[in-house]
């Protein structure tokens, strides 16, 4: 069976992507599944956050999208069982230029991903990708949510959570209607829930106001133990599986999977 492919976009910088990518791939992989991550961020913050250092990344998610690696080759696995990435070097700076004039540009990604069952993760085929994108609508989150089956919105619960969430609904509506009729919205996640703040309430009420049933019930608090793990090149879930953060990860990943099913089968 075809793996799913998620894509984790926001152009918003600082709200949650990375942080989502890693510990919901290892949450999913913790309950069986087998997961690729596509680490498409310049800054390479999921690849160091899952401890590949810049040794590791002589085949890159740019090799990827120019055409120079097959999926299988650019793959690497991390200390996380049953968790592979596609690292990202700078390299992907540059990627717009190299393909802007080519009429196949957006859908570099999802031709990649035809290859993906040449990908074997403990012997098995990839059952799940996710794409951490950069913090853009640019042309990486245009091939990243081409390639997708269904979107993963992550919201920082803070007073401009909904400013340029319209923006990114109408460039996934528009990439619906015309380059990827298939892709969904698999929800919207809210990250750094503080519960000592009032705004927090306000904010996560809005947006379920706002967003209805789209959003998790699951509620990502903040929590330090998920920005000191990465130091460690590390996913929270492995460095502290008790915390907060860990568990609020795990309970999204059968979230994930319920509605993933759900997609599936529609
Ligand atoms: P993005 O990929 O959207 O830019 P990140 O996942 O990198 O966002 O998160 C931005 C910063 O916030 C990072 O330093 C990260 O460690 C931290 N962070 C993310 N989620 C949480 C959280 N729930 N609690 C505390 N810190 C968090
Ligand atoms: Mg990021």
């Amino acid at each position: 069976m075809a793996p799913r492919i998620l894509t984790l976009a926001n152009q918003k910088g600082g709200v949650g992507k990375t942080t989502t990518a890693i510990n919901l791939a290892t949450a999913l992989a913790a309950v069986g599944e087998r997961v690729l991550i596509i680490d498409l961020d310049p800054q390479g913050n999921a690849s160091t956050g899952l401890g590949i250092d810049r040794a590791n990344r002589e085949i890159s998610s740019y090799d990827l999208l120019v055409g120079e690696a097959r999926i299988a080759e650019a793959s690497v696995m991390t200390s996380v069982p049953n968790v592979a990435i596609v690292p990202s070097t700078l390299d992907l700076l540059g990627v717009e230029l190299t393909i802007a004039a080519n009429a196949d540009r957006a859908f570099r990604l999802r031709d990649a991903f035809k290859a993906i069952n040449e990908l074997t993760i403990d012997g098995k085929p990839v059952s799940y990708v996710l794409i951490d994108c950069p913090p853009s609508l640019n042309l990486l989150t245009i091939n990243a949510l081409v390639a997708a089956d269904a979107v993963l919105v992550p919201l920082q619960c803070e007073f401009f959570a909904l400013e340029g969430l319209s923006q990114l609904l109408q460039t996934i509506e528009q990439i619906r209607s015309t380059l990827n009729p298939r892709l969904s919205i698999q929800g919207v996640v809210m990250t750094m829930f503080d519960r000592r703040n009032n705004l927090s309430e306000q904010v996560l009420a809005d947006v379920r106001q706002e967003m209805g049933e789209l959003v998790y019930d699951t509620v990502i608090p903040r929590n330090v133990r998920l920005s000191e793990a990465p130091s460690y090149g590390k996913p929270a879930l492995l460095y502290d599986l008790k915390c907060a953060g860990s568990q609020a990860y795990l309970r999204l990943a059968t979230e994930v999977i319920r509605r993933e099913r759900r997609l599936a089968a529609a």
